[in-house]
């Protein structure tokens, strides 16, 4: 006898679990299926984010940092130290403990609001009945008068550079090497290549990036991709190499040799570890059972509408498995909106003002267009921008790399993008958003009011240079 719920969801990352929650706050009936069981076979919530993704990646990325400041920029500040180490272990168990108390705050959340949670793999059939096989082999039937289906996505595999789980690891094993490789090799210069890289370099690692295009960060805006790579390569010493396609690999005594192509020809590189980080696709694999009627797109990703109808009435997919960027709060704010939906609410999403952020140091965040962009769409745009280095908070930082870049429509001044690099930029850009959300101008910014000395006089001072009229430096152009 299968068990009713007004809402069965699949998956309990960032998408599903919010979905889940945001669906029992409204007053339906919610189960939630789960998978996801970790190293020592324990269920697990939080999906990819929590368990190996933006959690685990940030904790590393904290840790190296404290570690490459008290190397570097200690003895700037009068502070002495002798005899610094890195505990890897210590530093991975940290890591660890964060993430056990965070999907274990999920589990506590879900039950909190009521969910009833199943672990084991789902399977959707026809007339929304989802058949899960739970981890002891045994099975139960729900079905849901709506299902909605966030399985996610997993780490894309190339032929020349198989993962074996030692020399050759995806993001998940380059969150576990137990210690420092001596020479680390990271294939792709994503967000991934460009965050893991970090982490391991500031731990001593020499780092060498192969990136198949000849653009840096080409979804960025390029003045700001041109100042991060910059910085990355001459200051933070990441060998990034541009328009190196990799074309095999061969693991010899413990390390991995990887051939590529560049513009001089093929070539050669030897590494310890060997990182990647060229992508992730959607994931869908044993969830849609044949008569279940959900179509996916010719890449793989499920084909929803803009408010992430599927191709079947009453079932919604939400997240990394569905189109647009693969970002934990964007799948979030996708379970919030269809949860709302199948509570009969009218709810829409904003897809212009999803935030991105590179957690590298400086960090490099923005939202809305880049100039790239509006100049390739023929608008009519005006720019401003801001050194971090006339920041007196930065100079205090000892963090005066990077700029502001904020773009406002010229006849309207309606602000369409905001660029930043600079440390701290993840909490900076929500400025950025929220003014965007709320259909701000430039001038809107300029008449208001920043605490001094902060690093968002930046912002400030760049909505006033759109006008050309920053306070702290010249405005080169005529107003
Ligand atoms: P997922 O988090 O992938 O969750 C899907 C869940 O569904 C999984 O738990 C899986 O076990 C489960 N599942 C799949 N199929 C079934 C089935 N048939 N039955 C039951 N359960 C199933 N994004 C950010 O916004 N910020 C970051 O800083 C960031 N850092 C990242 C760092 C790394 C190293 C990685 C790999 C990713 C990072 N991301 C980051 C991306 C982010 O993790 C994803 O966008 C996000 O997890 C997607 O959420 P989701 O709910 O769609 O899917
Ligand atoms: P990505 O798409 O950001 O970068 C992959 C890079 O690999 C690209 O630059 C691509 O040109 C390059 N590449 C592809 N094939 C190659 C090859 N054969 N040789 C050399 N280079 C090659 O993907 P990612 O870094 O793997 O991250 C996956 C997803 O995870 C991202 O889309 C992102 O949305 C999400 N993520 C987000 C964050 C964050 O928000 N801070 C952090 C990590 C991951």
């Amino acid at each position: 006898m299968a068990q009713q719920f007004d809402v069965v969801v699949i998956g309990s990352g960032p998408g599903g679990y919010v979905a889940a929650i945001k669906a029992a706050q409204l007053g339906l009936k919610t189960a939630i299926v789960e998978k996801w069981l970790t190293k020592d076979e324990k269920p697990s919530y939080g999906g990819t984010c929590l368990n190996v993704g933006c959690i685990p990646s940030k904790a590393l990325l904290e840790s190296s940092e404290k570690f490459h400041e008290a190397q570097h920029d200690f003895e700037l500040h009068g502070i002495g130290l002798k005899d610094l180490k890195v505990d890897v272990k210590a530093m991975v168990k940290r890591k660890e403990d964060i993430v056990g108390k965070l999907t274990g705050g999920v589990a506590g959340l879900l039950k909190g609001n009521g969910v009833t949670a199943f672990e084991g793999k789902g399977m959707l059939k026809a007339n929304k009945v989802v058949e899960v096989t739970l981890h002891d082999g045994k099975t139960e039937t729900l079905e849901g008068k709506n299902v909605i289906l966030a399985t996610g996505s997993i780490p894309i595999e190339i032929p020349p550079t198989p993962t074996n789980g030692d020399t050759i690891v995806d993001s998940e094993g380059a969150l576990e090497f137990s210690s420092v490789p001596k020479r680390l090799g990271v294939i792709g210069a994503g967000v991934i290549g460009l965050e893991l890289g970090s982490v391991w370099k500031r731990l001593g690692s020499e780092v060498v990036v192969l990136e198949a295009m000849d653009t840096f960060l080409p979804a960025a805006d390029q003045a700001i991709a041109k100042d991060a790579f910059k910085f990355f390569t001459k200051k933070a010493g990441l060998d990034v190499r541009l328009g190196a396609r990799v074309t095999g690999s061969e693991v010899k005594k413990n390390k991995v040799e990887v051939t590529f192509e560049d513009s001089e020809g093929e070539k050669k590189e030897t590494f310890d570890k060997l990182i990647v980080a060229v992508g992730r696709r959607p994931y869908t694999e044993g969830c849609l059972d044949k008569g279940c009627g959900v179509s996916l797109d010719e890449r793989g990703f499920v084909q929803v509408d803009d408010q992430c109808r599927s191709t079947v009435p009453g079932v919604y997919a939400i997240g990394d498995v569905v189109r647009g960027p693969m970002l934990a709060h964007k799948g979030s704010e996708e379970g919030i909106m269809v949860a709302e939906i199948i509570a009969g609410h009218n709810a829409q999403m904003n897809y212009d003002t999803i935030p991105n952020v590179i957690y590298t140091h400086p960090e490099i965040a923005w939202v809305g267009k880049t100039e790239e962009q509006l100049k390739s769409d023929g608008a009519d745009y005006k720019v401003g921008s801001f050194s971090m280095a006339a920041i007196g908070r930065a100079m205090a930082q000892n963090a005066t790399d990077g700029q502001v870049k904020i773009i406002a429509d010229a006849k309207t001044d309606r602000i369409l993008g905001m660029h930043i690099f600079a440390s701290g930029a993840s909490e900076m850009i929500a400025q950025g958003v929220i003014a965007m959300e709320f259909a701000s101008s430039a001038e809107d910014l300029q008449l208001t009011c920043f605490a001094h000395p902060t690093n968002s006089e930046a912002v400030h001072e760049a909505a006033l240079a759109v006008d050309n009229m920053a306070i702290h430096k010249v405005n080169r152009k005529k107003r």
